[in-house]
């Protein structure tokens, strides 16, 4: 990989995408993470449908720790796989009441020894709540860096790895939030819209179907 060609990537991405942020609607780091625990399998928008009543509801971890699990099933039923995020949000919350005295800790080895939590979900906390310079890979990032050519591995934790070492330190969040904003509105999961994405002329379209070039 041409370091010129991430470097203009990055560069288009930073342009064309200053509006590029977390979707998710959230007011502490406790809130985010539970936000992006929901969001697993599930539309940010559903999720922030889900929140806006969940947070009254359950505004810290010693409120999830002490309510009874079916009730909080039924809480975030419309976000899907209902059951297992219940159960993850009651052990978080356990978790970091024994563990971290109720807050969410700022260390990617203490957030991923929480109960359900990977570095994905690690990785948006981190960069979005203490400013710090991760790359989470979701499934926008893992889709786009693959069709661009920039990662090969079909491995979150893997393609973090491969972004990891091309992109500059000190550029690494930005770059995953704009990259996932491409995804979002130009370079979506059933239609990519190649003919009007400025990055066409660098993208071999790796795995794009009936758009490959050359
Ligand atoms: S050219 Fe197509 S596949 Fe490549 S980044 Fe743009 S929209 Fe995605």
């Amino acid at each position: 990989m041409s370091g010129g060609k991430v470097e203009k990537i990055l560069s288009f991405l930073e342009k064309h995408y200053p509006e590029a942020r977390i979707i998710l609607n959230y007011n502490t780091p406790f809130q985010l993470l539970v936000a992006t625990i929901l969001a697993a399998q599930c539309t940010d928008e559903r999720v922030n449908r889900v929140t806006e009543t969940f947070f009254a509801r359950y505004p810290s971890p010693e409120k999830l720790d002490e309510s009874p699990l079916e009730e909080i099933e039924g809480a975030v039923k419309p976000t899907g796989f209902y059951r297992q995020k219940a159960k993850t949000l009651k052990a978080v919350s356990r978790a970091l009441i024994e563990r971290h005295g109720g807050e969410v800790p700022d260390r990617m080895e203490a957030l991923t020894d929480l109960p359900g939590v990977g570095r994905k979900t690690a990785s948006i906390v981190l960069g979005e709540c203490f400013g710090q310079d991760t790359l989470p890979v979701d499934t926008h990032v893992l889709r786009v860096s693959r069709r661009l050519g920039l990662a090969m591995s079909k491995n979150a934790d893997k393609v973090e790895e491969e972004l990891s070492s091309i992109v500059p330190e000190g550029k690494r969040w930005k770059f995953a939030l704009t990259l996932g904003w491409h995804g979002r509105t130009v370079c979506t999961a059933r239609s990519p819209k190649c003919s009007v994405c400025g990055l066409e002329e660098m993208c071999p379209k790796i795995g794009v179907k009936g758009d490959k070039k050359g």
